[in-house]
């Protein structure tokens, strides 16, 4: 219960770090819980504090998490590199794929989970650790997706880390240029890190991991 406590009063201050940002728009920031790498006691914690969805990056723990996740029906957005021959196997836990970035995994998703909602991830850093297609062929993904039946909601992409967040603000401003030249809605942008920025360029998600849950056990 204490960890419940903890995570709803980090919530509190993330949702006020991202209402004290100067912006001229005003819509909705919806705050997706990283819960990957934490057990699944986060994912209770997050669906308790009232997040707008959970974000897991590997296919092989969201599997094992697999019982609370249908238990408890978050919305679950996977956020991390996909493999194709994973995409089976996650099919039916999936809601949003955040990181489709190549022409396999828009067919693999769309073959496997047909109609679903998806963002394409756009390479904002040049780390290829990070995942993400390259800027010129943005469009041509999108188009590939919708032409294979998937929604695509927006656009994603992961800023630099290990630098200070202001690094990540030419990327974020030019995905948030994307997003409305292909008049998309979702702008998928921000981690613990780097919310402020992300707010400030034009953001309507987050994805906050260990500013809910503090630090990430090693991966072993
Ligand atoms: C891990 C991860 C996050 C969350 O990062 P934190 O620094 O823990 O907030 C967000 N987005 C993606 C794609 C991630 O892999």
């Amino acid at each position: 219960m204490s960890a419940d406590i903890d995570v709803a009063r980090r919530l509190d201050l993330v949702r006020r770090e991202i209402d004290a940002v100067d912006r001229a728009f005003d819509h909705h920031v919806s705050i997706v819980a990283v819960t990957k790498g934490f057990d699944e006691w986060a994912i209770e914690a997050a669906v308790a504090a009232g997040c707008d969805a959970i974000g897991e990056s590997y296919a092989q723990d969201l599997l094992s998490k697999q019982a609370i996740v249908e238990g408890l029906a978050p919305e679950v957005h996977f956020i991390g590199r996909l493999q194709t021959n994973k995409v089976r196997l996650i099919a039916g836990l999936v809601d949003v794929w955040s990181s489709l970035d190549r022409p396999s995994v828009v067919d693999e998703v769309a073959k496997r989970a047909p109609s679903s909602r998806v963002l394409i991830q756009v390479d904002t850093t040049g780390d290829p650790a990070k995942g993400g297609c390259q800027v010129p062929d943005v469009d041509t993904l999108v188009e590939r997706a919708r032409g294979a039946g998937l929604v695509v909601d927006g656009l994603m992409t992961v800023g630099p880390t290990g630098e200070p967040a202001e690094a990540a603000r030419p990327g974020f401003r030019q995905v948030r240029r994307l997003v409305d030249e292909l008049g998309l809605s979702v702008c998928s942008m921000g981690m613990s890190g780097d919310i402020a920025v992300a707010v400030q360029e034009g953001s309507t998600e987050v994805r906050v991991g260990t500013g809910l849950f503090g630090p990430r056990p090693a991966r072993n």
